[in-house]
């Protein structure tokens, strides 16, 4: 490995290889390290999500969100037709199982007519003819929508930056940023001991970490990463076909995220979640694991007591179904009655990186921080993973901004 190069990015996700492929296409000269502290890729986030590539159906029109899961959908199917990765466009249901639900549900409809996306409603009839297994009022039916394997995605988009000459450090861990006029050096743990590499420009992208790396740099740091768990079940091969589509309740419009659903994953099972629970160690799977720095930062950290008083009853039931099993099978069998308790068999959860202000403001939209040699991605929530490619083309143009800025300013 060089001591210098063009770019440095830390974490291996998918929003890192995005940007680091990308900024190889786009500066075939440029050379670029990408450090990843755990021994492969996509290990967080990437590798434990629902496998969703979303339309976009919940997301204000014109945010940015909209606009990048909108181009990320069809970014993401066209880059695994290319590079042969198994893709399932099964389409989404959203069912409305009260007159609220069905009130919410047309308001839905509208903010998918706004995003231009293709939509249907479907009466009780026509979503039993749809999904027989399936109870509801009615239902929303979007047929761009798909499930992929992130991991396998992500791996293809590494093996094309490696092959245009990008470099790959895993189980690397960064440990401390230092930045000088002219490039920014930056300490790295690994096998080999600690050594320090150097780059004209560095990109974060570090997930769970996000805050830690602003914090390192040195830079004002208005958030912190809050993380939520996300608990699966995985139903029993039997019921490999109980859906055609993927069901998903209609949410509630303040908290869309919320909401338990059947996903069709693209290994042919079926998982019932994500829940959405308080974390206690950002990078821990066990329901029970802790990590006391996670704790005490938490803890000390204004915005978190101020979101879950916000939230209290919300976090309250999320809490008791993720430990009384039977609270959280009547989440799913609202629409999806045949399911049983012995139905819901272990499958490993996911942690969402979560950017909450000091003020107790649940970050929805994606956040960056700057200084003048380096780029973080504070905020990457989903569908970040949908959204990879254009948020990967994004920074590509905001470094391509700076450079711009920092050649004015010789
Ligand atoms: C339960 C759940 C379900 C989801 N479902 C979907 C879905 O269906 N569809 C969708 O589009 N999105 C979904 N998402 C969101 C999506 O998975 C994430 O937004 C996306 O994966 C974020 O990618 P990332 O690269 O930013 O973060 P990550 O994948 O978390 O990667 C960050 C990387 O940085 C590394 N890192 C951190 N600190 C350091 C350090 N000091 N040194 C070196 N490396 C470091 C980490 O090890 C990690 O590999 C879901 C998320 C969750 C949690």
């Amino acid at each position: 490995m060089n001591n210098m190069y063009d770019y440095i990015i830390v974490g291996g996700g998918i929003v890192g290889i995005s940007t680091a492929w990308q900024l190889k296409v786009r500066q075939p000269q440029a050379s670029v390290l990408v450090v990843e502290k755990e021994p492969q890729l996509a290990a967080h986030q990437t590798g434990h999500n629902s496998g969703v590539i979303h339309a976009g159906v919940y997301y204000a029109p014109g945010s940015l969100k909209a606009e990048f899961c909108r181009q990320g959908a069809q970014a993401t199917m066209a880059f695994c037709q290319q590079h042969n990765i198994a893709l399932d466009n099964c389409g989404k249901l959203l069912v409305a199982t009260t007159p609220l639900e069905l009130e919410r549900m047309e308001a839905l409809y509208q903010r998918c007519k706004a995003n231009g996306l293709e939509v249907e409603r479907l009466d009780q009839n026509q979503l039993k003819q749809r999904e027989p297994n399936v109870v509801g009022l009615g239902a929303l039916f979007v047929s761009t929508t798909s499930i992929v394997d992130y991991r396998q995605v992500t791996q293809a988009m590494a093996q094309e930056y490696q092959t245009a000459g990008g470099e790959l450090a895993l189980s690397c861990q960064v440990t401390a940023i230092t930045e000088r006029r002219d490039w920014v050096e930056v300490t790295v743990n690994g096998a080999q001991g600690v050594r320090r590499y150097r780059s004209r420009f560095l990109i974060t992208c570090s997930g769970l970490m996000a805050d830690r790396m602003v914090k390192m740099m040195g830079l004002e740091c208005n958030f912190q990463i809050i993380p939520y768990r996300g608990e699966y079940y995985r139903l029993p091969s039997k019921y490999n076909q109980i859906v055609n589509h993927l069901i998903y309740p209609i949410p509630d419009p303040d908290l869309p995220f919320l909401g338990v659903h059947l996903t069709k994953m693209i290994d042919g099972s079926v998982t019932v979640g994500p829940n959405a629970v308080q974390g206690f160690k950002r990078e821990g799977y066990g329901r029970l694991n802790l990590n006391w720095r996670d704790v005490w930062e938490m803890l000390t950290f204004s915005g978190f007591w101020k979101v879950t008083a916000k939230h209290f009853k919300t976090g309250l039931s999320e809490t008791k179904d993720s430990w009384w099993k039977a609270g959280y099978l009547k989440r799913v069998n609202k629409y999806c009655p045949m399911i049983k308790l012995e139905d819901l068999q272990p499958y490993p959860a996911g942690i969402r990186a979560q950017a909450v202000l000091r003020d107790g403001t649940l970050v929805h939209d994606f956040l960056f921080a700057q200084s003048r040699r380096s780029l973080h991605v504070c905020n990457a929530p989903s569908p970040a993973a949908t959204s990879a490619i254009p948020i990967g083309g994004y920074i590509c143009d905001k470094v391509a901004n700076k450079h711009g800025e920092l050649a004015k300013s010789k």
